[in-house]
């Protein structure tokens, strides 16, 4: 028989705290900051560490990953190239997760169809492997943190002025990179800046749902038709949309609604609340559609508002729908893809342009730097495209290399500007991420 633990009296002092009136902020510093840690920032944070530099990666939510874990977006596209014969066309972290992950029972499923290869995830795993490698690479982190001014000096970032729960942090670095998906660095330093001009791109609230009867799961080609016929009917307000099996879980992942993600507060947070109720009218159909698949199925998680493209910086190169479909291979590229142009711009579904087998279109490195600022790389969803291109290059594989490269680039800028660099250097640093069959 175990011994109880010794009773002790519970403690009672207290003392009474008060706010210094002259408590100012926190003073940060660093070589390199990074705001946003979805897989853009979180490539960008690591390979800056992997370089030597000092780096502070700051995220607003109080949890690393971005969407990639919060949003539960669930599957990596946009990691290999098309067809049946395809290969990776990413490296850098893409290749610790893919062997990490691999090599935990049920974290990854690759699904591979005649067009494509994509990667499904569980993102507990990936959650815990971006904070186990951020922890590891010694970087500075900075969750709950809102950054509420930018201060520049002529070309240049200087500082940041950051809210958190705890107090406000006053950082400083060398170079920055704006990996917030909403150019919110660039926003708040009054750098060039872009938005749709022909409505809303549309996000999603994603589900994930468990109890699936797996054998039952219906066919694509069969939801999509069922969809298309009796989608609206049903409630639904999108009716291009799916559910994918992670097989071996039981679990579903459901990509089958279309919410408005203004920039603007309230609204925001009004439509983040009705993207959830859309998903509960999405669900409904689904176990009424098809019960032998989803009448025990329960949502396991809704996952924060998922946000394909908002506001994103007006840079030195633009790359177009034009230049995506004729696969131009610009001299500064930094990553590739040959992920369709996937624009959410209806409620009820999106545009899907998909390539053949040998297609490939690139990121120019032009597009991560603005016109107006020398120590600052966009990478993510926030670079420089025309609304249909963007919607191509923002999957995750090529946001992983996007971040590669900004923290190459502001690491051979060092003092200097990022528009100067020896882009030869660059090029080759980054060279897996754009050529190679490997
Ligand atoms: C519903 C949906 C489904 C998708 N499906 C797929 C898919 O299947 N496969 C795929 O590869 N891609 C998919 N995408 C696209 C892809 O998920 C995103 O484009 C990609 O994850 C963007 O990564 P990111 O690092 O650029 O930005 P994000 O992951 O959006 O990260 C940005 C981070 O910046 C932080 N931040 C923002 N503003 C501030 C601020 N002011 N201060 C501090 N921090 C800030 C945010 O909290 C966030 O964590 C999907 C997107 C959506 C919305």
């Amino acid at each position: 028989m175990s011994t109880p633990p010794a009773q002790r009296k519970p403690a009672t002092a207290t003392r009474l705290v008060r706010r210094s009136p002259s408590s100012g902020a926190q003073r940060v510093a660093a070589d390199i900051c990074v705001i946003g840690s979805g897989a853009a920032g979180i490539s960008a944070a690591l390979e800056a560490a992997r370089l030597g530099s000092k780096v502070v990666l700051v995220d607003s939510l109080p949890q690393l990953g971005g969407q990639a874990v919060n949003s539960i977006i669930g599957t990596f596209c946009g990691l290999y190239s098309n067809g049946l014969d395809c290969y990776q066309t990413v490296h850098g972290i893409a290749d610790g997760i893919l062997r990490d992950l691999g090599a935990l029972s049920g974290a990854l499923h690759f699904r591979r169809t005649a067009h494509t290869t994509v990667v499904m995830y569980d993102e507990v795993a990936l959650s815990r492997w971006i904070e186990e490698a951020v922890r590891k690479a010694g970087i500075t982190v900075l969750l709950g943190g809102v950054m509420r001014e930018v201060h520049m000096n002529g070309r240049r970032i200087e500082r940041l002025e950051i809210a958190t729960r705890y107090g406000d942090v006053s950082l400083s670095a060398r170079g920055f990179v704006d990996a917030s998906g909403d150019a919110a660095l660039a926003w708040l330093a009054g750098l060039p800046c872009r938005e749709a001009a022909d409505g809303p791109i549309y996000g999603t609230q994603m589900v994930v749902l468990e109890n699936v009867d797996e054998a039952h799961h219906p066919e694509r080609e069969d939801m999509t038709q069922r969809l298309a016929t009796k989608g609206l009917a049903s409630g639904l307000t999108r009716i291009q949309g799916f559910s994918f099996l992670f097989q071996g879980r039981g679990t579903a992942l459901v990509n089958l609604t279309h919410v408005e993600t203004p920039l603007e507060p309230l609204e925001a947070s009004r439509l983040a609340l009705e993207g959830k109720a859309q998903a509960d009218t999405v669900v409904a159909y689904l176990k009424a559609e098809y019960p032998k698949a989803f009448a025990g199925a329960r949502v396991r998680n809704y996952g924060f508002p998922g946000i394909r493209q908002t506001r994103w910086i007006a840079g030195r190169q633009q790359i177009t729908a034009d230049e995506v479909r004729q696969g131009v291979k610009y001299p500064d590229a930094i990553a590739r893809t040959s992920w369709p142009i996937e624009l959410h711009d209806t409620p009820q579904g999106y545009v899907w342009e998909q390539f053949g087998d040998d297609h490939m279109h690139y990121v120019p490195f032009g597009s991560l730097v603005s016109p107006d600022a020398d120590n600052y790389v966009a990478a993510g969803r926030c670079i420089d495209g025309d609304t249909a291109a963007l919607s191509s290059v923002r999957v995750m594989g090529p946001c992983i290399a996007m971040g590669a490269a900004a923290a190459n680039a502001l690491d051979l800028a060092g003092d200097g500007s990022v528009h100067q660099l020896d882009m030869a250097e660059l090029t080759k640093r980054v060279r897996d991420n754009v050529e190679g069959r490997g």
